[in-house]
């Protein structure tokens, strides 16, 4: 995995540049906690379940069913989110499906189980410039300052600009509103 605050910060800095009015603050919330969630099966581990298995680390989790579902979830609480149904689905659902993605771009561990249930298949797209920060990472090694420099130059920086991108086509478009 990326580190778990990585994970959050894709979705928390596109939705904080879409503003609030598309993305409320608690559906901001909601969609940084489902960047997050995937990563609470490393509690596997403890019950001893394998890494490899599908409910091991990197899969029931890391599929693209479990993103619907999260979505659906968060479609079905779009009152208290304070938005529409519809969005709450789709920020969500793509705020947890970053999360395997991400995973699937580290250049470690095992692929993610993308298409769970239907294959337990383990993925890794052909690219993986992001460096895999070790399960329970202490930061103040050397490895751990590795890890970081990779995911602030492949997740943050990205994210960053694309954010700043989207902001600045807000600003634009709010402008041409006011006379
Ligand atoms: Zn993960």
């Amino acid at each position: 995995m990326p580190t778990i605050l990585t994970h959050a910060a894709v979705p928390l800095l596109l939705g904080a540049a879409a503003g609030r009015r598309a993305v409320s603050p608690r559906l901001l919330a909601a969609g940084a906690i489902a960047a997050m969630l995937p990563d609470a099966d490393v509690l596997a581990f403890k019950f001893g379940i394998a890494y490899a298995d599908s409910l091991g680390h990197r899969g029931a989790t890391h599929s693209i069913g479990m993103a619907l579902a999260l979505g659906a979830i968060a479609a079905l609480a779009h009152r208290p989110l304070r938005t529409s149904a519809w969005r709450a689905f789709a920020f969500v659902g793509l705020a947890a499906l970053s999360h395997p993605l991400l995973d699937a771009l580290t250049d470690g561990g095992l692929g993610v189980a993308l298409a769970w249930p239907f294959s337990s298949e383990r993925f890794f797209l052909p690219w993986r410039p992001i460096a895999v920060s070790p399960i329970g990472a202490r930061f103040f090694s050397a490895r751990g300052l590795s890890v970081l420099a990779s995911e602030l130059r492949w997740v943050w920086l990205p994210c960053g600009l694309a954010a700043l991108a989207v902001w600045l086509a807000r600003r634009r478009a709010d402008g041409a509103r006011v006379p």
